[in-house]
């Protein structure tokens, strides 16, 4: 395994921000993610695991310790169940589950990232989510470099959140997902289907990382009813979209630099070319002071910050 020194993070994100990682280096098994570990322990530094990049903010500043890129690509189908290693692309699980005949993971196609990126953050769209596929998760705790599987009741999941999520120390190293016996053709058109409507909602004209806020839970009445009048839909839970919140604001199109609010998709901000990491921090927070101010919801980002 080698080790680079100054690699810039940008060409590894999405949204194609960052400055350079003091060190960096891919693993693809758990023989060189002990090295790597090791490595970051002798000289000092912190560790972030990075995977498809596509759910982080890196700061301008880039990353002062050693990024650890999981590349561990092991995908094994067995009877109904899929074991990935974490570095798996999720859009691989997903044809692959289909082509095995399996179903239950058509609403992740088109999500871009790793296993291990959404097993962290349950990852989720068009009513589902990891959680409800997963059997079991192996992790190293960066603590002790002891190994432990949890299994699904263990891991903590909720919206977006995670076991995982909320201990930095735990490296997801595989899943094992379990699936359902389906039709191959079927999930061929459920993820055909998916596509399709990712790609009318969704920007694909400049680089992003996916949603950046996510869907509060809203305690302002007027606003659930505008919701509801607005888009003829019910707030399940109270929970209203963040993109509909930003629409309402005005926000579409308001532009910090290089950073912007979609005009296609008010929860998208995206990179118009040369924007830092600080145009992004104070476009969220102009979002983040009108949805407070205007409306009494807190939103929260669903992007993680790194390096700040
Ligand atoms: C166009 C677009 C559409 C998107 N649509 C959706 C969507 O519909 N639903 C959705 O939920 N998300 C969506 N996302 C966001 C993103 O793709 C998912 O959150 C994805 O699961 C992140 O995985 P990643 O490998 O890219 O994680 P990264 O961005 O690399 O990392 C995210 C966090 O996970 C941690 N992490 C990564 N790998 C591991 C590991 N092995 N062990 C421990 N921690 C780890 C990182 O340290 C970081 O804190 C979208 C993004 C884009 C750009």
């Amino acid at each position: 395994m080698e080790i680079k020194r100054n690699i810039s993070l940008a060409q590894y994100t999405t949204l194609k921000i960052g400055g350079a990682a003091k060190f960096f280096c891919e693993v693809k098994d758990e023989k060189e993610i002990m090295e790597a570990l090791e490595f970051a322990r002798k000289k000092k530094v912190p560790v972030f695991v990075l995977g498809g990049g596509s759910n982080i903010l890196m700061s301008d500043k880039g990353f002062d310790g050693a990024v650890m890129k999981i590349k561990d690509s092991r995908l094994n189908t067995r009877g109904s169940s899929i074991e990935c290693g974490s570095g798996v692309l999720l859009s691989k699980i997903v044809s692959e589950s289909i082509k095995s005949g399996l179903t239950g993971l058509e609403w992740a196609a088109g999500i871009p990232g790793t296993a291990g990126g959404a097993v962290r953050g349950n990852a989720g769209a068009f009513g589902g989510e990891m959680a409800e596929t997963i059997e079991s998760v192996k992790v190293i705790d960066m603590n002790d470099l002891g190994f432990r599987v949890y299994d699904s009741t263990e891991c903590g999941f909720e919206y977006r959140d995670s076991i995982f999520k909320k201990n930095y120390n735990l490296i997801i190293i595989s899943a094992v997902l379990k699936l359902k016996k389906g039709k191959k053709e079927e999930g061929e058109k459920k993820a055909k289907e998916i596509i399709r409507q990712r790609k009318e909602a969704q920007p694909f004209d400049f680089p992003s990382s996916g949603s950046f806020f996510k869907n509060p839970i809203c305690k302002n009445k007027e606003l659930i009813e505008e919701y509801k009048k607005d888009t003829g839909k019910q707030a399940k839970d109270k929970v209203i979209p963040a993109g509909y919140i930003i629409d309402v604001l005005g926000l579409r199109g308001k532009k910090i630099g290089g950073a912007m609010v979609s005009q296609h998709h008010g929860n998208f901000l995206v990179n118009t070319g040369k924007a830092t990491a600080e145009d992004f921090i104070i476009l969220s927070a102009i979002i983040k002071t009108r949805a407070r101010n205007e409306y009494g919801v807190q939103l929260q980002e669903e992007v993680q910050r790194v390096g700040f």
